[in-house]
């Protein structure tokens, strides 16, 4: 990939913009672009700088890019939305043509490597509705204010951040105390003396790293690192806005993630800003439980779709009728009674029993949660709640203002519900 058209081969110390960043150590990649940690010399931080390949069709996402992100950041003066902030941009011309840059506010480690860290056992659920009320806000922001659709949320595009001011002391900032370094990276190979003296420091720093990590706990068993989780002061930040779009302006057909993508996506009826809400649902499961909330896998007889709708159903209830054939790929799925023509049994597991049966969850841990999640699972796009509404939320507010004993009956009856009518499908 590092050849005309693709990544900025980038080695520690060198200059951009003039001489006013200077790169000092890779912190991920992407399909698009490497990304470093580099320090700003006009401004004395540390910032991100995003280096995109150079071909057209990456500068053009670029571009999209930029402009997403320009005016999430004008709208937010104060940097306050849970929403990565754009520094500056610029182009870089290098040996492999002329390279678009992103300057971002540096941030830490991703909700991936955090859920990874806990073993994938999952965030203790006070930790699950910090991160959440983070989100929340983030999604409010783009959703309400900027008719911005992310369309691509997921742990891995969730960043965390720390309180004390991480572009002024990376290592102390205690963004990655817990995490490994980055595997995997492409890397550029030329060493210089000054490289090496930079890459000593870097080392020095990733040691003070894991010495911090080691004392809390981390090379523990699962409860030391739940408890190393603990401590954490968990706020996040949204990133990756290469495929984002304004709610006017839609791009593509196919969103989302595999895992994080919404029913409406997969059958083609057209969607909206409650696509998110959708991947919001799965991420804030993927954090409770540490399991991706849907793994589809296409068979012999299957596609992966059609596993993936199935799965759906199995957890959530059947689709409406209404709902599974409005699809312009709805036909490829069901029949017209709005049963799915290749997989005919399901087998129903709901949620809150999910909860409890695999995940060990206490039944009012597996009730609250279920109950916050489930909504956002509606089927139907037009009735999921919005990220304003998620925000008023007892579960993320802390407010309820229903009697104890109304919850319980409220909650129960819910369940039931759902559940003697799975049986009866199950049946059938
Ligand atoms: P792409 O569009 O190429 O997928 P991303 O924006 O997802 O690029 O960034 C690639 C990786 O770089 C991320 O997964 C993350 O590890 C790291 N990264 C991106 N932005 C930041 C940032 N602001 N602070 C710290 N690391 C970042
Ligand atoms: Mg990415």
């Amino acid at each position: 990939s590092y050849r005309k058209g693709g990544y900025h081969a980038v080695r520690v110390g060198d200059q951009f913009a003039g001489g006013r960043y200077i790169a000092q150590r890779k912190l991920g990649w992407g399909q698009f672009s490497t990304v470093w940690l580099a320090y700003d010399t006009r401004t004395s931080t540390y910032v991100a700088l995003k280096i995109q390949k150079s071909a057209a069709q990456f500068a053009q996402a670029a571009l999209h890019e930029i402009s997403v992100l320009s005016s999430i950041a004008d709208a937010d003066p104060s940097n306050s939305k849970c929403v990565v902030h754009l520094i500056d941009h610029f182009k870089h011309t290098g040996p492999n043509g002329q390279h678009l840059c992103m300057v971002l506010e540096f941030l830490g480690d991703s909700l991936l490597r955090l859920v990874r860290h806990t073993r994938y056992k999952g965030l203790p659920l006070n930790k699950v509705r910090e991160i959440c009320k983070c989100i929340l806000i983030g999604l409010d922001y783009l959703h309400r204010e900027l008719g911005i659709i992310h369309t691509d949320l997921k742990p891995e595009n969730i960043l965390l951040f720390s309180s004390i001011d991480a572009s002024k002391d990376p290592v102390r900032s205690g963004l990655s105390p817990i995490l490994e370094r980055p595997e995997g990276n492409p890397t550029s190979g030329v060493t210089s003396l000054i490289e090496k003296r930079l890459k000593r420091r870097a080392r020095r720093a990733v040691a003070k790293i894991s010495e911090k990590r080691d004392s809390m706990g981390g090379a523990g068993e699962a409860q030391k690192s739940e408890r190393n989780v603990e401590g954490i002061d968990v706020r996040c930040k949204i990133v990756d806005f290469g495929n984002a779009c304004w709610t006017d302006k839609r791009i593509a057909e196919e969103i989302q993630t595999r895992h994080y993508r919404a029913p409406e996506v997969i059958l083609q009826a057209g969607y909206s800003f409650s696509v998110d809400m959708w991947s919001f649902a799965c991420t804030a499961f993927e954090l409770a439980t540490g399991d991706m909330m849907f793994t589809p896998k296409g068979g012999q007889e299957f596609s992966e779709d059609e596993d993936h709708l199935a799965m759906m159903m199995e957890l959530l209830g059947k689709m409406p009728r209404r709902v599974a054939i409005c699809g312009a790929r709805s036909k490829d799925y069901f029949d017209r009674h709005g049963d799915l023509k290749r997989i005919r049994r399901l087998k129903f597991w709901p949620l809150d029993k999910l909860l409890i049966d695999r995940y060990k969850f206490s039944g009012n841990d597996a009730r609250e949660l279920s109950d916050f999640l489930l909504p956002l699972l509606d089927f139907a796009p037009e009735n999921r709640p919005t990220a304003q509404q998620c925000l008023q939320h007892p579960w993320i507010s802390g407010k309820d203002s229903t009697p104890r004993e109304k919850r319980n009956e409220a909650s129960v009856e819910k369940g039931h519900v759902g559940m003697s009518n799975l049986r009866i499908k199950v049946g059938k």
